[in-house]
């Protein structure tokens, strides 16, 4: 037998003690606790939360029970139990008689167990979901315990429901009776016990409980009231440990790491800042430069975020946070996920440079040999001032004079591991800049990103039209292709986008096939040209074909979501998207994203067939409302849990046991406003009113998140 979470530097705790100790648990119980619910300590116990209480004055009539009805307490006598069906079918039901009228328990499992326990004849208190079969009302799988129980305990009348499964019922512990075992626990322990984590001064500020006072009060709380106000003291301590140990992570990292300096903004920077730039930058991009500049003069190693919406302009911050590098004479690269991609930085930061003293190569997994032993040389010696390319850039041969910046683009689509590849390849790490079009919600940020520095660049260049996006039908297609035609008479450009099928390469390629041809029988040739890229094509044909849509030779480009991220063919107009409801909200926008970027009006049509899931509408819903990446991001978020949502590290730092970075925004920002409040004065929590603080992280120092590198 372990324990979940050995721990040397704690003091030895009655909290610590295995489960089995407990009065009323023993080898059989503790055995199964710990299989079921990975409860193997005393804490752990008390940590097992309950779902929900239930108001034990709050007796209902079966009567009242109504399709509205979602759970609810009745209680009555058992008048019949039988057995019914065979098998998978087998069932036992029973029926609940009150003053009002009948209702119908079932069991599926546990059938033995269940007879044994319940006797006709006798009375009950039950609780559970209802619905309805064949128009009358039952409940399945309920909460049912003898009525003279109840009336003995009396005490508390707001009582909790645990979590439990069908094997620990059958054991005895259904989600009722695993609150007599907190019970007993907490009979037996006090507030020394349970130290607090928060120091004084701010629970007395936030009119919070203590520690010791919540975990009595979320389990059997006197009211309404103090039982939320100890869920709301939890909440907060998970956000607000989190963010200590971020913010201190990142403030470590400051205060350890070496970085190279970029002392001075030079001829380089200033000339083509004067001379090259082609557009005034927007506010926002200025603020993240300047950022950046901060960052890299300090002596520590920058490790930055940018998030920035589709078409904010990146690319030009990167370009000039390149020229601050090579001004101080230092070498950078920048990163991006797909040859496609890479090509056409290469492209865009060629033609921008042109007239500048600049030395940029492109290297990528078809790099031809002979150019890259060149280029290799040419890093080594520091001939070369840039190199773009794909993470061909991070092997290991790659090697560098004096690497000073490393750019990686679209952040989400490189591992950690290769990330960390990059550290090594200088003798003082490199700054870092990740870059991601994939916007996410600012609470998820905060958390999911609070040990590096982040920005956000919210603002898009001036002039843009907004993009109109509709929902389309199958049935509309030849609609939908009369318009694309009329915005190529126009001389405008169109893409056709297929989902990815995940299980099958195959179909999806068959998918592609079909709807180049049908697309073909639209727009013949010679009057129309058309690309295709997908992902099975050599690397050489997808950079010919794109480069045919780039140019403006083909007038409509189809693929499947390889042009997902960072194409830009500003003349493009419309985006149609085949079975859309099979893409995520943040992939859709991404797609959206490859339109609108010139000053023309464009557009981007959603396609489905005639049935589309509840959730697939509402992606759709949200995609024709708004064009803003924040707030999608936000929608995704509630949609689909922080764990899903692309750009995010899979990471410990998500895993609230209460807390909700959906629902709880007000606590999250609270948490990081007296995180870093106490930390900037109190760097390393030395003030004797911080030692409660101080003693918990320090008794729980392996979970403290040490990455040096998101
Ligand atoms: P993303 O942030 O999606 O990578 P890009 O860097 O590709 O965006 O920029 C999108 C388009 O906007 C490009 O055509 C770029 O030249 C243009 N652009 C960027 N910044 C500005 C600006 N400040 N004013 C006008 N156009 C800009
Ligand atoms: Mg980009």
């Amino acid at each position: 037998m372990h324990k979940k979470n050995p721990d040397i530097n704690r003091q030895p705790s009655i909290l610590d003690s295995p489960i089995e100790y407990l009065k009323g648990v023993g080898p059989l119980k503790g055995d199964m606790l710990r299989k079921e619910l990975n409860i193997f300590t005393f804490r752990d116990l008390l940590e097992h939360f309950p779902l929900r209480h239930i108001d034990k004055t709050q007796v209902n009539l079966i009567r009242d029970i109504s399709y509205q009805t979602e759970f609810i307490q009745v209680a009555g006598t058992i008048i019949k139990m039988e057995i019914m069906g065979e098998k998978r079918s087998k069932r036992l039901v029973a029926h609940l008689k009150d003053s009002s009228g009948i209702l119908e328990l079932t069991w599926f499992q546990g059938i033995s167990w269940v007879e044994k326990t319940i006797s006709t004849g006798q009375k009950y208190l039950v609780y559970g979901r209802t619905g309805f079969f064949n128009g009358k009302a039952q409940m399945t799988h309920p909460e049912i315990e003898p009525l003279a129980d109840v009336n003995a305990e009396g005490k508390n009348f707001l009582e909790p429901i645990y979590p439990t499964t069908e094997k620990l019922k059958a054991k005895g512990l259904n989600a009722r009776q695993i609150g007599k075992l907190t019970g007993t626990l907490l009979a037996q322990i006090s507030e020394r016990d349970i130290p607090d984590n928060i120091p004084t001064y701010l629970l007395e500020k936030l009119k919070f409980p203590t520690r010791y006072k919540a975990l009595c009060d979320i389990h059997f709380p006197g009211n309404a009231a103090s039982h939320k106000s100890a869920v709301n003291r939890l909440k907060f301590e998970e956000f607000f440990i989190a963010q200590v140990r971020l913010n201190l992570t990142r403030l470590n990292r400051h205060k350890t790491s070496r970085g190279v300096v970029f002392e001075k903004v030079g001829d380089l920077f200033n000339s083509f800042y004067n001379e090259h730039l082609p557009f005034s930058l927007t506010g926002a991009q200025k603020r993240v430069i300047k950022e950046i500049r901060t960052d890299t003069m300090r002596g520590h190693q920058m490790n930055r975020l940018l998030q920035g919406d589709v078409g904010s302009g990146k690319t030009i911050v990167a370009l000039l946070c390149m020229l601050l590098a090579a001004d101080n004479g230092y070498q950078s690269c920048i990163m991006a996920p797909t040859e496609i991609l890479a090509q056409q930085h290469f492209n865009g930061l060629s033609v921008l440079l042109k007239d500048m003293p600049i030395e940029m190569r492109l290297l990528t997994g078809s790099t031809k040999t002979a150019e890259r032993k060149k280029i290799l040389k040419g890093l080594e010696d520091g001939s070369i001032h840039l190199l773009a390319g794909t993470h061909a850039v991070i092997e290991e041969k790659v090697q560098f004079k004096n690497l000073g910046l490393a750019i990686v683009d679209e952040q989400h689509r490189f591992g950690v591991a290769q990330r960390a590849a990059l550290w090594k390849k200088a003798a003082v790490p490199p700054h870092i800049l990740v870059m991601t079009a994939t916007p996410i919600p600012r609470t998820l940020a905060m958390t999911a990103y609070g040990d590096l520095d982040y920005s956000i660049m919210d603002e898009l260049p001036p002039g843009r039209q907004p993009i109109t996006t509709v929902h389309r039908y199958e049935t509309q297609r030849a609609n939908v292709m009369d318009f694309i035609r009329s915005e190529i008479d126009k001389g405008r450009q169109a893409y056709v986008i297929y989902p990815l099928i995940e299980e099958s390469e195959k179909l999806s390629y068959e998918d592609l096939m079909q709807g180049y041809e049908q697309v073909k029988s639209f727009f013949p040739e010679p009057k129309f040209y058309i690309s295709m890229v997908h992902g099975r094509m050599p690397a050489e044909q997808k950079e010919i074909n794109m480069q045919r849509f780039v140019k403006g030779d083909t007038q409509i480009m189809v693929s499947t979501t390889v042009i997902e991220v960072g194409v830009n063919v500003p003349n493009a107009s419309v985006m149609v998207i085949e079975s859309s409801e099979k893409f995520g909200l943040s992939q859709l926008h991404q797609l959206r994203g490859r339109v609108g970027r010139g000053s023309e009006k464009s557009f981007c049509i959603l396609l489905t067939g005639s049935k589309v899931s509840n959730d697939g509408r509402e992606r759709l819903k949200i995609m024709c409302a708004t064009n803003d990446g924040f707030k999608i991001a936000e929608k995704d978020l509630e949609l689909r849990g922080p764990g899903d949502i692309e750009g995010t590290r899979q990471s410990g730092v998500l895993n609230f046991k209460l807390a909700s970075l959906v629902n709880d925004k007000p606590l999250l920002e609270a948490a990081k406003h007296y995180a870093e409040k106490i930390l900037e004065k109190d760097e390393d929590l030395n003030h004797p009113k911080n030692q409660p603080l101080k003693d918990y992280l320090l008794s729980q120092k392996g979970k403290t998140i040490w990455s040096k590198i998101s």
